[in-house]
């Protein structure tokens, strides 16, 4: 490839970054101190009922004209006058699946008479409303004849007033704020939200302001402003700060929250758990090439006091932002801590010019078509084909025309008879309309894939793949040609000029405003929106739900022709390559000559320049097609920053600095695992480091035991990196929620795609953590709906969304490729074929086509702790298996009923080289054992797995502190009955179940105890 490009581009970015410098956190993902994630609706009221969240839930006029009138305080604001009769309409799917609930909201008004300021339900006898009496501000829930009220007496008729109205389920409080300070507390008693709405019907529910659900009149005026709703309890100092910075006028972003936001607290020179008994611990010796940050062990061999059959501690090592340190050769000491222990190890760093090692791609995976998910070996349903079922039917009987329909309604073309659009974030006016229809194509082409055990459902997923690639070929050709012979067009696009009768670029896509005149969008361009939004972020737009705003539009492209590429490579369809080539000359021709400034400004700008992964689909249709200037694009979309630190290449991931702390987590993966995509095509050795150091840091810094990266406290978003590297007791653990299930999706494929490179058995550790413990856990009981967020704070409860796939986010449209291909990681194969890795123990079959053998994989793990391979065919090949690093308690292989002598320790792949014959049986034991896995900086709060499986204790209430609990310090087992076969256990009366069957209620961390 040529590099010449990138090296010129990074040092025109030189200056620039010095005078301009980076922000990538901005915008209202903090607004007010409060994750984005966390807000449901917002309504600012200043010139339309537009909610400004990005959910669009727009509200609805009902009555005469309303008035904005100007305002000294807010500028404009909503008038309600009484004689006009009118009142506001929110949207029904306002509440989703949540337990508390936050209103918010500014009102004044005039009069002496009753008077709802909102009232949500279902009907008058269930429903939560907020109304004014007398100069007495009342909120109140009614449910099913009980009632619980909060009250405000005496306020100032004619002034501004602030009111929240928290419902928190958790401290069962219902908290009445009125101008930023708490006013009155009442307990919740026998009252759920899900009584007062109806969640399985959103339909059903009204939500209506400035009238009540009995339909009476409203007598007297009010004026309102920025009403909003959250899914989670607000504190106190939240609720203070919306107060203070609407009248100060300004917003507060990024601030830390304060104590009342903290975990229950322990002392820090405490010893908790193992540390308790630890002795001592071993100094070490690291080396490192200079200029590049040593990567230090996370755990050191330590000693304890006798009895205690523990090996290892988790050390902290220091963190710093750049390498300045390791520039020279040299030596030095670094000194590392152990929470709740005085001992600080020492690491002593040579730093020494080094060769580069540049490890070559040498595994490959199978097709999908070549292994399938089996049942057990007595026939039960594995959770495996559970979900694989559950999504593969769903998706079976999905209406195509559905995830075409925001295509056809940018083209302006005809909707085909009885085609509905999708909801959520592929709705009329959202800005990200077309990212599950990019999960869509590869959901369908993996489904095709991976349903050999059916033809009739493989030509039910041909054919949807047939119709997708058809349509949007179709409408990619109508881009950029004139509309009628003669007609004119823009084929060029750099040159793509305003929509017709507007005086700029906007976003507007609702029926009256969006642009349908595809002749003037450029050659090639495809997407469920006009080209404004491309537009619009290389000329500074930020992120946001207004018409000069947008919502990350290469985010959205990135999932399309992902999916094209999926479809091309599974079905051979080279439409799907022509299309998704168009676009790439398109997207070429657009940022190709962009200055390098707007780039990095595009790239850094928060959620509007999120990009998933274009460097990487950009580089694979390089691969797949040959055409050498993708590759260059791809370049172009180099997150610099995180990447090497700054335009010099002076530090950054590829030198082993951590660049990410803090950032958002799933904005961020898809760019590492684009880095190594782009290693596989250049051989640019950076590209692997910058992957391998990411991966490194990411699962050892940022983890939660289900193998989630993300959901900080501080910064306070729950999307986010905590703030600093192992501090996930200090800044993750966020109460908007934790692990989001698009970031699990995206560090698995990273995972699998280094050990392509490098197969070290921690990689597969990790993603057999990741599948079982938060893939597999992330779907609903009864159906395809899945996670977003896995809240892991004690007594939280999973909330399922999109059963039907007619609303997806993020993480819904993940969800649809991750059970569509669950079984892609258990086999690998060595390029020259002489090699197999048995990474999982899933019961299936593989199809090793090349080299003329079948292996059967025959048993009930996890439910049993042993697997055996029966191999059908003949011929000399090595057998890798895998020896997980939880298989402290031996691992046994016979071959045909005979223990062979190997050399095995966890964490490791054994290698049996031989000639096999058609028949030959391999068994593999693997004893479980309990054990626990602390969080890094407070290691009494710990999670309990069984083998590679984590227990979560089932909890039935909500609760505020972690569940205590103590443990046999030598044997974890004696504390703990129960039955392996069924994973069920018991302590004390708490039931123990794996994370992936629990559906209620959960405590997957503990507050632990060893006596
Ligand atoms: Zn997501």
């Amino acid at each position: 490839m040529k590099l010449a490009n990138l090296f010129t581009l990074i040092i025109w970015s030189l200056c620039w970054l010095h005078t301009f410098g980076l922000k990538a956190q901005e915008g209202d993902q903090i607004l007010d101190g409060i994750g984005e994630t966390a807000l449901t609706a917002r309504y600012v009221f200043d010139e339309n009922l537009r909610d400004w969240s990005r959910n669009n839930l727009h509200a609805e006029l009902q009555g005469s004209e309303v008035v904005f009138a100007d305002d000294a305080v807010f500028g404009k604001v909503l008038s309600l006058q009484s004689a006009d009769k009118n009142f506001i309409k929110l949207p029904g799917a306002l509440i989703g699946a949540e337990e508390s609930l936050t209103i918010s909201g500014w009102f004044l008004s005039d009069s002496e008479q009753t008077l709802s300021l909102l009232d949500f339900g279902v009907n008058t006898k269930n429903h939560f409303s907020i109304g004014l009496s007398k100069g007495n501000l009342i909120a109140e829930v009614i449910a099913d004849g009980n009632q619980i009220q909060t009250k405000k007496q005496g306020l100032k008729l004619n002034n501004w007033h602030h009111f929240v109205v928290i419902f928190n389920i958790v401290k069962s409080d219902f908290e009445l704020y009125v101008d930023g300070k708490l006013e009155e507390t009442t307990t919740i008693t026998n009252i759920a939200l899900n009584q007062v709405f109806d969640l399985s019907n959103t339909k059903n529910n009204q939500f209506y302001i400035g009238q009540s659900l009995y339909g009476s009149e409203r007598k007297g005026d009010v004026k309102l402003h920025d009403f909003r709703m959250y899914h989670v309890a607000l504190s106190a100092q939240q609720v203070e700060r919306i107060y203070h910075t609407a009248l100060q006028g300004e917003a507060v972003v990024n601030e830390r929250q304060e104590n009342e936001d903290k975990l229950p607290g322990f002392h820090a020179q405490t010893p908790e758990l193992y540390i308790a008994y630890l002795k001592s611990v071993e100094d070490i010796q690291v080396r490192t090439n200079v200029g590049e940050l040593p990567r230090l062990p996370a755990y050191l061999d330590a000693q304890y006091n006798t009895g205690v059959d523990n090996t290892k501690v988790r050390v902290i090592w220091p963190t710093p932002e750049d390498n300045h340190k390791v520039q020279q050769e040299g030596t030095y000491t670094l000194v590392g801590r152990i929470s709740g222990s005085p001992l600080q190890p020492k690491a002593t760093v040579t730093v020494k010019q080094m060769p580069i090692k540049a490890p070559q791609r040498i595994l490959e995976p199978f097709k999908l078509s070549q292994v399938r998910l089996n049942k057990g070996p007595h026939g039960e349903q594995t959770k495996f084909i559970e979900n694989r079922d559950k999504f593969i039917g769903a998706l079976a009987q999905t209406n195509s025309d559905s995830f075409l329909y925001m295509f056809r309604n940018a083209f302006g073309v005809e909707q085909p008879h009885g085609a509905e659009p999708l909801g959520v974030w592929d709705s009329q006016e959202t800005k990200l309309r077309g990212h599950a229809s990019g999960h869509y194509l590869s959901a369908i082409a993996q489904a095709y894939a991976s349903s050999t055990y059916n033809k009739e459902l493989q030509d039910v997923f041909a054919k949807k793949m047939e119709y997708m690639v058809e349509t949007l070929y179709d409408l990619s050709k109508l881009s950029g040609e004139p509309k009628t012979p003669g007609g004119d067009f823009v084929s060029d696009p750099r040159e793509v000029p305003f929509g017709p009768g507007k005086s700029g670029y906007d976003s507007d896509l609702s029926e009256q405003g969006i642009r349908n005149d595809y002749w003037n969008w450029g050659k090639g361009y495809i997407s469920a929106y006009p080209p404004d939004q491309f537009i619009m972020l290389e000329r500074g737009a930020t992120y946001g739900g207004q018409n000069d705003q947008i919502w990350a539009p290469y985010y959205t492209l990135h999932k399309i022709l992902a999916g094209l590429l999926d479809i091309y490579e599974i079905s051979g369809n080279k439409k799907a390559l022509v299309v998704a080539q168009g676009m790439g000359d398109w997207v070429a021709a657009r940022i190709g000559e962009l200055p390098t400034p707007t780039l990095i400004s595009m790239w850094n700008r928060y959620i509007a320049g999120e990009y998933g992964g274009m460097n990487e689909v950009m580089a694979r249709l390089y691969r797949l097609s040959g055409t050498e200037p993708y590759l260059e694009v791809a370049t172009l979309f180099d997150n610099i920053k995180m990447f090497y630190g700054d335009a010099q290449h002076t530090h950054g991931l590829a030198k082993n600095v951590d660049t990410f702390r803090g950032l958002h987590a799933n904005q961020h993966i898809p760019q590492i695992v684009g880095a190594l995509e782009m290693y596989r095509d250049t051989d640019v050795v950076e590209y692997f480091k910058i992957a391998d150091n990411f991966w490194f840091k990411t699962t050892h810094d940022y983890m939660y035991s289900i193998g989630g990266v993300a959901g900080a406290r501080n910064p306070a978003n729950a999307e986010c990196f905590p703030a600093q590297p192992a501090t996930l007791y200090e800044n993750g653990f966020s109460s908007g929620g934790q692990n989001e299930t698009c970031a699990t999706y995206n560090m698995l494929k990273l995972t699998r795609n280094l050990f392509f490179f490098e197969p070290k058995a921690q990689l597969m550790d990790y993603y057999e953590r990741g599948l079982y413990n938060h893939i597999l856990a992330s779907v609903a009981k009864d159906s395809p709906a899945n996670t977003y967020h896995v809240p892991l704070l004690p007594g939280s409860v999973k909330h399922f969304g999109n059963p039907d796939m007619k609303g997806f986010t993020c993480c819904n449209g993940t969800a649809i490729e991750s059970s569509t291909k669950l079984q892609n990681s258990i086999y690998f194969k060595s390029k020259d074929n002489k090699s197999l890795y048995v990474n999982l123990f899933i019961p299936s079959r593989l199809d090793w086509t090349q080299r003329n053998i079948q292996i059967d994989q025959i048993t009930s793990f996890p439910n049993e702790d042993h697997t055996t391979l029966k191999i059908k065919g003949k011929g000399s090949f090595e057998l890798k298996i895998r020896v997980p690093s939880w298989a402290t308690n031996g691992f046994y292989v016979k071959i045909n009923g005979k223990e062979i002598d190997l050399e095995s320790s966890p964490g490791s792949y054994v290698s049996i080289n031989r000639k096999w014959r058609n028949g030959d049986t391999i068994e593999i034991r693997m004893p479980f054992e309990f054990r626990l896995e602390p969080v890094m900086d407070q290691q009494n709060i710990a999670s309990l797995f069984y083998g590679p499986v984590l227990l979560a204790a089932q909890e039935d209430a909500p609760r505020t502190e972690w569940r205590k609990v103590t443990f046999d310090a030598q044997h974890l087992g004696k504390s703990i009955q129960g039955d392996p076969s069924t994973l069920e256990f018991n302590y004390k009366g708490i039931v123990f179940k794996p994370f992936y069957e629990t559906y209620g209620r959960h405590s997957v961390y503990l507050d632990v105890s060893l006596d």
